[in-house]
């Protein structure tokens, strides 16, 4: 899940990272407000999930609270990368006399967290990475010891940080490194960190993605999540506790498990289809669930027949059965469904289906079979 500037600049500061004043607006007349408050000259910056703002006209800077008010009509009705812009950051706008790049990730070859920072920080960062990688100096944390004063100190030395800097750049890279740690982060990152005209430094941008499989344990930041961004059938998925994955084939998958889901999935392939989702229901999946799982697939205009593959074993055949009746009642396909139902109860989901006019198959290959054959429109 990833954090828009504002949230992520929120709990850098909770950190005691230094970053600018200023509050995020969901209209210019609140932009024009804060901007008022903070003096006239700020920045206004779009908030959305995607890097290249300041490139795509996303981040402007303005001379008064009235220039404000109008930049933040113009960001307000943009759309940056696809995404409509929803809410702005009104900062304090600063003089810059340097950028600097500085995050951390993990880095899986070497199983650590690796600290990253650049002299040549700022929009064009990528380019940096691309052309110039030396300039971009990387630093292995020992997720048992953490990141080490001395680590931070020769950071500082390498990109060239002028001494003065040192101390406030060692503490704010041991904060950043905190909030990595803390909220269980796979990346935070302060692109621009700057030093300002005034010889401050200050974290200009922010960005966090935080892990999903830890957010079980971070009921504050799972609230932060930004639904404008996800696909509807995936909210609708997480509500359910279905882990559903929306693919590009035609053939809509309502598995148990995620071994079985997958191995679902290729032999539809092998047989010359291709899956429209990956869909495990989970064990023990009652009534209410599959008819969940079987409408988000159904919402899938590419879906062109739906096959169902459960085996029952702490999940009862007849409960999958009955879910199924009940999203048919709601939904009324009209696409063609292949059910294959083995296990616990098997015999009664069956013949709870038998009026359903569905499609049966005994085994996993019949199953691929006849679904690759209803979808491409065969009897
Ligand atoms: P990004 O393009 O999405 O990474 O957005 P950033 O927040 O990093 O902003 C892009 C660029 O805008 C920064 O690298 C700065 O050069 C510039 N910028 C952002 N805030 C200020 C500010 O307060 N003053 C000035 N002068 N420039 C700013
Ligand atoms: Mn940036």
């Amino acid at each position: 899940m990833n954090l828009h500037e504002y949230q992520a600049k929120q709990i850098f500061s909770q950190y005691g990272i230094p970053i600018p004043r200023g509050r995020v607006a969901a209209n210019p007349a609140e932009a024009k407000q804060i901007a008022e408050e903070l003096g006239g000259k700020v920045v206004v910056k779009s908030q959305v999930l995607v890097g290249g703002r300041g490139k795509a006209g996303g981040i402007r800077l303005a001379k008064s609270s009235q220039e404000a008010e109008e930049l933040a009509t113009l960001i307000l009705g943009m759309e940056i990368k696809g995404l409509p812009v929803r809410k702005v950051l009104v900062d304090e706008a600063v003089s810059i006399e340097k950028e600097i790049y500085l995050g951390i990730t993990n880095d899986r070859s070497s199983r650590k967290p690796v600290l990253m920072a650049s002299a040549e920080g700022g929009v064009d960062i990528e380019e940096v990475a691309a052309r110039t990688p030396e300039k971009i100096i990387k630093i292995l944390i020992d997720p048992l010891l953490g990141l080490r004063e001395y680590q931070s100190r020769d950071v500082a030395v390498s990109i060239d940080l002028p001494k003065p800097f040192w101390r406030s750049f060692i503490s704010l890279a041991e904060s950043l490194w905190r909030v990595y740690r803390e909220t269980d982060a796979t990346l935070v990152e302060i692109n621009p960190l700057v030093i300002t005209k005034d010889q401050r430094l200050l974290a200009l941008d922010g960005k966090m993605s935080i892990d999903d499989n830890a957010l079980f344990r971070h009921t504050d930041l799972a609230e932060k999540r930004d639904l404008d961004i996800e696909a509807p059938a995936e909210i609708e998925a997480r509500k359910y506790g279905l882990s559903y994955i929306k693919l590009d084939g035609e053939i809509g998958c309502m598995v148990n498990g995620a071994g079985l889901a997958m191995a679902t999935m290729d032999i539809i392939k092998l047989y010359g289809g291709s899956p429209a989702n990956f869909l495990d229901i989970g064990g023990g999946a009652g009534a209410d669930k599959v008819a969940a799982a079987l409408r988000i697939i159904l919402s899938d205009a590419n879906v062109k027949a739906v096959l169902i593959n459960i085996f029952g074993g702490i999940t009862r055949c007849d409960e999958v059965a009955r879910g199924i009746l009940a999203a048919i009642g709601e939904v009324k396909p009209s696409v063609p469904m292949v059910v294959r139902l083995v296990g616990t109860n098997a015999e009664e989901g069956r013949r709870l289906l038998a009026d359903a006019q569905m499609i049966t198959a005994e085994t996993l290959v019949e199953a691929a079979q006849k679904s690759v054959q209803v979808a491409q429109g065969g009897a």
